[in-house]
């Protein structure tokens, strides 16, 4: 209707919400019933709302709000037919607002076009396999990336799309995929692992299951072998981001993955995988200079293509924009056959005596020990290292482990100098709304913890 749709993330702190919804400008807000308190604690501070509209019947609606519209009301004089208005490809549709786990949100436009693109690029066997008769479930909310596009790739393909609302714990999930016969599922890590410990409580297998996208943070290897070998799934690792609609790689099931030795592919499985049709990718120095496709080189991941943004919404920051590339601030390595793995974003790679360490790749090795149910990794400040890494650990319920005991799990996969200074036991782990590490408070946390 040339409206431009911005899902937001009610679980932000309310200055967060009040500054996305003022800086979108937003008119029009839409809320469910549940979220009503939140609204009021923010709506006199809403500079550009004009409306509040509670998706509800009238019989719902809470008594006494003149200040509330009511989404049935709003409907009901109106005519079943609507007149679309042709719009130019290039007019926005969307918008979402990083999900700021490193910085200040900002906030990505998408046309009709990068939508339709985007969608079009996910269906294919190569991409996400979708097609008429899978079916999807996103257990990612509409204001990470529109649920992934979802939406739009299932409505493309005539795929059945389930959402899961809010119960996204690992009971609510069982119950959703065995009752809808769900294929294909959609997920950062956090939301699969919750998933993958239930089904082990009640010994329970997935039937219906055939791939799980695993995208937001890095799949670990103890996650890509548990849907192996207990529900005979296949982890297809995904890498993406709000400014790419947000689709950028795909490591799916190729015949070439299929036909290696168990382990060796759960290795191979690590790596995001190879750009989907329409992105480009490749890999900088600090220089500038681009490095070599040889699986070791590391640099800065800069990405191109037609659903990969140009800029961010009222924000003159042309920093991550060169020359009609976008710098992903993530570090990768890219192989012979251009397959992309992320070494760490480069605001959480440890620096310790000018080598590197990656967070990523000792949480993933961490949370293979059997009594670790989650890991995190940062870089805090050390006298003679510069940076040194800090293990922080949450561990199974019912389980035990010493600090020894994961050290000399760890130290069987890595190089010495890549052994944490310490571990520390937590109950949990600071996530952002849409499930990933939050490492922002923790590094404040434990910034003198090596300092003496
Ligand atoms: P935010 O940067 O605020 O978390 P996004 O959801 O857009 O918002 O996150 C994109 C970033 O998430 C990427 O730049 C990358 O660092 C990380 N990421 C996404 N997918 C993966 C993955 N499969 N493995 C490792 N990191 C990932």
């Amino acid at each position: 209707m040339g409206a431009v749709l911005h899902t937001i993330n009610p679980r932000l702190f309310p200055e967060q919400v009040i500054w996305i919804a003022n800086h979108a400008e937003d008119r029009f807000l839409f809320v469910d019933l549940t979220f009503l308190p939140l609204v009021d604690a923010v709506r006199s501070q809403l500079t550009s709302v004009e409306k509040v509209i509670v998706l509800a019947d009238k019989a719902a609606m809470p008594a006494g709000r003149d200040d509330l519209v009511c989404y049935e009301d709003l409907l009901a004089p109106e005519a079943g037919s609507f007149a679309w208005p042709a719009l130019d490809e290039r007019t926005a549709a969307s918008m979402c607002y990083t999900s700021g786990t490193t910085g200040h949100p900002k906030g990505v436009l998408y046309t009709h076009r990068s939508t339709v693109l985007h969608a079009l690029g996910t269906l294919h066997s190569g991409a996400l396999d979708i097609g008429r008769d899978s079916v999807i479930l996103p257990v990612v909310p509409m204001f990470h990336v529109n649920a992934w596009g979802t939406p739009y790739s299932a409505a493309m393909s005539g795929a059945k799309l389930v959402l899961p609302g809010a119960g996204m714990d690992g009971k609510n999930l069982h119950e959703l995929i065995d009752g809808e016969q769900a294929t294909l599922l959609l997920g950062v890590p956090t939301v699969w692992l919750g998933l993958l410990n239930y089904l082990d409580s009640i010994s329970a297998k997935m039937d219906s299951v055939q791939h799980v996208v695993v995208g937001g943070s890095a799949a670990p290897l103890a996650m890509i072998r548990a849907f192996d070998e207990k529900h005979d799934a296949f982890l297809i690792h995904a890498w993406g981001m709000t400014e790419m609609s947000p689709l950028g790689t795909v490591n799916g099931p190729t015949r070439e993955l299929l036909a290696l030795p168990k382990e060796e592919r759960y290795k191979r499985q690590l790596k995001q995988g190879r750009p989907v049709y329409g992105v480009e990718l490749k890999i900088i120095d600090d220089d500038g200079k681009e490095l070599p496709r040889d699986g070791k080189a590391y640099g800065r991941l800069l990405v191109r293509g037609p659903w990969i943004t140009s800029g961010y919404y009222r924000n003159d920051d042309r920093s991550a924009f060169v020359d009609g590339w976008f710098d992903t601030g993530d570090v990768a390595t890219l192989d012979e056959i251009n397959t992309m793995q992320i070494v760490d974003r480069r605001k959480d790679v440890i620096k310790s005596g000018g080598e590197w360490i990656s967070s990523i790749d000792l949480e993933n090795i961490a949370v293979g020990h059997p009594a670790v149910k989650e890991a995190c990794v940062i870089g805090v400040p050390h006298p003679k290292w510069d940076e040194r890494p800090l293990l922080l650990i949450v561990l199974k319920e019912g389980a035990s482990a010493t600090k020894e005991d994961v050290l000399a799990y760890v130290g069987q996969h890595i190089a010495k100098f890549w052994t944490p200074d310490d571990v520390i036991f937590v109950a949990d782990l600071p996530h952002t709304a849409t499930g990933k590490l939050h490492k922002v408070p923790l590094r404040e946390q434990y910034a003198n913890h090596l300092m003496g």
